[in-house]
């Protein structure tokens, strides 16, 4: 659903103007923004009639218009309802004239800084409109995807950028003024007066609109295609009024943004310079019907890849033929964004072979055929699954299907492995094996880049396809550090070394924690085990269980065998590689508190970017071990939910 709709409440008679402003904090800390009109706007009221959208709503309409009845209710249930997000600030404003309610705007001042580690999460809950901006703008960390700063179309008019990361987000919801009552002023009033609120709270803010309209604003007779042409017409006004105060579009989103910064760019960018999605001809031909039969047999899954291009080649016959780049849907994309869409991989292979140029072409979005692909696949990584919580959903990712892979690769135009007829140890070896054998075989260069499309590494140097550089370095500093940490004191009593390394022994089994205590060379398997898991990682192997144990078995033998003691009396290389992970994540700057770029960052700073050097719960389950997470599930008897 769109946000800030522009909707009708019940024209009301107004009387008399009453002079009132006024500004209630009610006891849960939302807010009431209660602007009343004065004398000047009295005689500008009366003066100024409009309504552009050239519909009234007929009496059974009003008395169903449950909206207005709830506004009537109470002020206080307005607030009530997100009372219980600490981080989420209701902040309403409402115009009277006479005593009646002509127009009404819902925000919601988000403190981002209180939800940073689990941003998805948190936003998905309070209502549809906080869930789309937190996804649609956002990464998990609440930090501007990429896409809409970083990317040669996305970015937009490129105004928008890192800034984005930080600071409160006021998020304006709706704003609904009475139809009798617009292209008054009332509707700016109003959201300066939200704006000023906001700046008393806080000193570094951005305001988000996601500019829309409001179905019940086009009930009428109309066909279908006056509907559409009022929606366009209603999305027209929404976002040439939130332009006239300053919002700017972010990137070639759907969302605005606000600063109060004079001196960013935002702010010396033109209403008419704003960026807007490429104007598709109104008067546009409908496809002819083989090309519009070609469209949709290309999404449906069934449809079979020699059914594709036999409709393709029937309705492009030979080069005197039409383009087919010259054809596109009503949002740009052409057949070969379509065969993307569909999955449909040996069409795509046919389809770049012999017209190349297609791979090129933009949608109205901006988005290559390969590119809208990714953009799908990261929306099906991210978003929430049926009966899960999303932060679970998100770490629950396992990889990509065979068709996305095949579609990806025939994209790019590299060729990939069929990773069914590899076992696990297949797997593991390929990922671990030397450089040598790599240029010794290519069949590994192959696999290995198939592991990197399954997994999404954007890298291209991902371990196993997941393990990215930055957190495997994240992992070998904390690998290191433990050890170090545990070993300086291990001639301390068995009960002082327990109850100071309390963080490291969280994983451990209760009665296996308790054995420490009293069994050194217990203590002295557990510290060593940290060792092991730093070595299978300086090798560059993805640290599973077989991993370390082969990586410790392959040392020289230990003597005394405190890590044979270790694993015998019930320790395991879980407990000690699952607080490894948990650690990392805790230090992250952005999913914890920022030690570890803080000690090592100019060593951090040197290593590649990639999609995956976050993702703590995906990398580690990945390893075989519990899918670590900043938030704790608990199920209904408060035990800790392991998904
Ligand atoms: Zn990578």
């Amino acid at each position: 659903m769109s946000v800030s709709q522009l909707f009708v409440v019940p024209p009301q008679q107004s009387n008399f103007l009453s002079h009132r402003v006024q500004s209630d904090e009610t006891a849960d800390g939302g807010e009431v923004v209660d602007y009343t009109l004065g004398d000047e706007e009295l005689a500008y009221l009366c003066a100024a009639v409009g309504d552009t959208f050239g519909h009234t709503l007929g009496d059974e309409e009003l008395l169903n218009n449950d909206m207005y009845e709830d506004f009537s209710d109470s002020e206080l249930s307005r607030n009530d309802e997100f009372a219980h997000w600490h981080w989420l600030e209701q902040i309403d404003g409402d115009a009277s004239v006479g005593g009646n309610l002509v127009a009404v705007c819902d925000a919601k001042l988000i403190r981002r800084a209180h939800i940073r580690r689990t941003f998805w999460s948190e936003m998905a809950e309070p209502s549809e409109e906080t869930s789309d901006l937190g996804f649609e703008l956002f990464d998990r960390y609440g930090r501007l995807s990429r896409e809409h700063y970083d990317h040669k179309i996305g970015k937009g008019s490129g105004a928008w950028g890192e800034e984005l990361n930080h600071g409160d987000m006021l998020l304006f919801e709706s704003l609904h003024v009475e139809r009798s009552r617009r292209h008054q002023g009332i509707g700016t009033k109003i959201v300066n007066a939200i704006l000023d609120k906001v700046r008393a709270k806080s000193d570094n803010f951005f305001a988000f609109v996601g500019p829309g309209y409001l179905t019940r604003d086009m009930v009428g007779e109309g066909d279908r295609k006056e509907y559409s042409e009022m929606a366009e017409e209603l999305s027209t006004i929404s976002l040439r009024f939130w332009r006239s105060l300053g919002f700017r579009r972010v990137g070639t989103s759907s969302w605005l943004a606000f600063t109060d910064n004079d001196s960013h760019p935002s702010r010396r960018l033109t209403a008419g310079e704003d960026w807007d999605p490429l104007e598709q001809s109104k008067e546009k031909e409908p496809l002819p019907e083989a090309i519009q039969t070609v469209f949709n047999t290309l999404s449906y899954p069934s449809a079979s890849d020699a059914e594709c291009v036999r409709q393709i080649q029937e309705a492009f016959p030979g080069e005197e033929g039409a383009a087919p780049h010259s054809y596109t849907d009503k949002d740009g994309n052409t057949i070969l964004h379509s065969a993307a869409d569909g999955r449909k991989a040996e069409t795509i292979a046919w389809l770049r072979a012999k017209h190349p140029s297609l791979t090129d072409v933009r949608n109205a979005w901006g988005h290559t055929p390969l590119e809208a692909l990714q953009s799908s696949l990261e929306k099906h990584r991210t978003r929430r699954r049926a009966g899960m919580p999303i932060s679970v959903a998100l770490d629950r990712f396992e990889g990509f299907s065979q068709p996305d892979i095949a579609s990806l690769a025939a994209l790019t135009g590299t060729e990939i492995f069929d990773l069914t007829k590899l076992s696990d140890q297949d797997i593991s070896a390929v990922s671990s094996a030397a450089d040598d054998a790599v240029s010794r075989v290519p069949k590994i260069t192959t696999i290995r880049h198939t592991l990197r499309l399954k997994y999404g590494c954007t890298c291209g140097e991902c371990i196993g396809g997941f393990l990215s550089p930055r957190m495997h370095f994240a992992l070998l500093c904390q690998a290191e550090h433990r050890h170090d940490l545990l070993t300086a004191d291990l001639d301390a009593k068995g009960p002082a070394w327990v109850a100071s390394h309390g963080l490291e022994l969280d994983h451990l089994a209760l009665p296996v924690r308790e054995n420490l205590n009293t069994n050194k060379s217990m203590r002295q398997g557990f510290t060593r085990m940290c060792g092991h898991i730093a070595r299978c990682l300086r090798e560059k192997r993805v640290p599973d269980e077989e991993a370390v144990l082969e990586s410790f078995r392959n040392q020289r033998s230990e003597w005394p065998p405190v890590t044979k003691n270790y694993l015998q009396r019930g320790g395991t290389v879980a407990a000690v590689a699952t607080m490894l992970f948990d650690r990392a994540m805790r230090w992250d700057e952005w999913a914890g508190d920022g030690i570890h770029l803080d000690a090592h960052g100019g060593h951090v700073k040197t290593l590649p970017v990639c999609r995956n050097d976050r993702e703590f719960g995906f990398v580690s389950g990945m390893c075989g071990y519990k899918r670590v997470s900043m938030i704790q599930h608990v199920d209904m008897f408060g035990r800790e939910r392991v998904y």
